[in-house]
């Protein structure tokens, strides 16, 4: 059979990139196929925590704490500054001894992946952040971790790959998996067919559409979040931020009572970039494909940041933008073979954490399509559990 590629990836997002370039440096003729743009899915509207305190306990926390190691020479590595902001820390102050008590018992789960997570008290938080509001109650801080710009490491990934030999073809729309019996033989899109050996899914909140494609049902589903960004300040703090309720809504909504709290998903996030300029979100709404932003959730944003940090009020904001977090029921990524289909492979469903969680996503992806086995096992993340 004529081959256009030993793999072929579908998506050039920031996972379909991170893929793309493990997968050239072990030595695979690599092609990637995107209807858009490089960037033009999530990476390009997203903030950019890359941090352990946000990760869920168990599985997700032990893959985010490999992807974090992978951080530290990683513009070194692809050749571009990703503007990763190491040992920043994370926080999450606490408004309520309620809030504290989840919080504490999530923390206790999270540090048995050997991370420095724990609770401090809101004096000890405002020494770390002195912008920080007196009346709040406490909170969660995790030393370690950091940010990244998602646009820059996106683009890092991607030319690297490039370097390799990766070939990327934009505006090319996969319009079905072309198949033989229980085999996978390649694509068929807008521009004609390509034929590989592997397939990788890696459309984002778009995966449900290619893995059917497939005859495969993946439970893949876009969760909007709407973020705000202010004109460029000084320098006004040095953590990746979130109020508890973040934590909260993502591993403990049962406990909220308020249905408006729920619907909307929302909670404060807050970071400054290296150019001055805050990014301050976000809402977790599982309303469809809609990006639109909403004056509703602009204005909660906004209270709430205002409530965490009173300065704010006298600063303005001066856009707004949403993007779509690929979502699963368990919380838990899709990544590695599919059995029922072989040569086709899943690397989606990284809800909220696709940033922190490429590296490790692309490098063990790559390890198994190329060796058969992976180095750390992908096993908990496997499409077959949906299957
Ligand atoms: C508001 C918000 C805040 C976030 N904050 C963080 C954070 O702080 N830290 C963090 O780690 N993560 C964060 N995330 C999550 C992160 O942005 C995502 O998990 C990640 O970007 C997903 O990357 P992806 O490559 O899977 O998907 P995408 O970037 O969406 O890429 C998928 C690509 O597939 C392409 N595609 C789809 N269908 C086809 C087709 N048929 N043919 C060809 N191409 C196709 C699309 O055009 C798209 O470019 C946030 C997300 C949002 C929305």
């Amino acid at each position: 059979m004529n081959r256009d590629a030993d793999v072929i990836v579908i998506g050039g997002g920031i996972i379909g990139c991170s893929a793309a370039y493990y997968l050239s440096k072990l030595g695979k003729r690599v092609l990637v196929l995107e209807r858009e743009d490089i960037t033009r899915g999530s990476a390009g509207a997203t903030d950019g925590v890359v941090g352990y305190h946000t990760k869920k306990p168990g599985h997700q926390m032990d893959l985010a704490v490999q992807s974090i190691a992978m951080f530290e020479n990683l513009s070194e590595e692809l050749g571009m500054d990703i503007e990763y902001g190491l040992r920043c820390g994370g926080m999450q102050p606490v408004e309520d001894k309620m809030q504290w008590d989840i919080l504490s018992e999530i923390v206790e789960e999270q540090r048995k992946s050997g991370v420095d997570i724990h609770m401090i008290s809101i004096e000890e938080a405002r020494q770390i952040e002195p912008q920080l509001a007196p009346d709040l109650y406490g909170a969660l801080y995790s030393p370690t971790g950091g940010k990244v710009n998602p646009i820059r490491m996106t683009i890092a990934y991607f030319r690297a790959a490039k370097r390799l030999g990766a070939e990327f073809l934009t505006e090319t729309e996969v319009t079905g998996i072309l198949k033989e019996g229980s085999c996978v033989l390649g694509v068929q899109t807008d521009k004609g067919e390509y034929r590989a050996d592997a397939v990788v899914n890696a459309c984002g909140s778009w995966a449900a559409f290619t893995a059917r494609m497939a005859g495969i049902e993946m439970p893949i589903k876009p969760r909007k979040g709407q973020l705000i960004v202010t004109e460029p300040i000084g320098p006004f703090m040095d953590c990746t931020l979130q109020c508890a309720r973040y934590n909260v809504i993502k591993f403990r909504p049962e406990t909220i009572k308020d249905p408006a709290v729920l619907k909307m998903g929302a909670s404060l996030s807050i970071e400054q970039t290296e150019s001055g300029g805050l990014i301050i979100g976000s809402t977790r709404e599982l309303v469809g494909y809609d990006r639109e932003n909403t004056l509703e959730a602009i204005e909660t944003i906004l209270k709430r940041a205002v409530r965490f940090f009173p300065a704010l009020k006298d600063v303005c904001f001066i856009r707004a933008f949403a993007g779509l977090r690929p979502y699963t029921p368990d919380g838990l990524p899709i990544i590695g073979r599919v059995d029922a289909l072989e040569g086709f492979y899943m690397a989606a469903g990284h809800e909220g954490d696709g940033i922190a969680l490429a590296p490790v996503t692309g490098k063990l992806l790559a390890e198994q399509i190329v060796y058969g086995k992976e180095s750390y096992s992908l096993e908990p993340f496997s499409p077959n559990r949906f299957l």
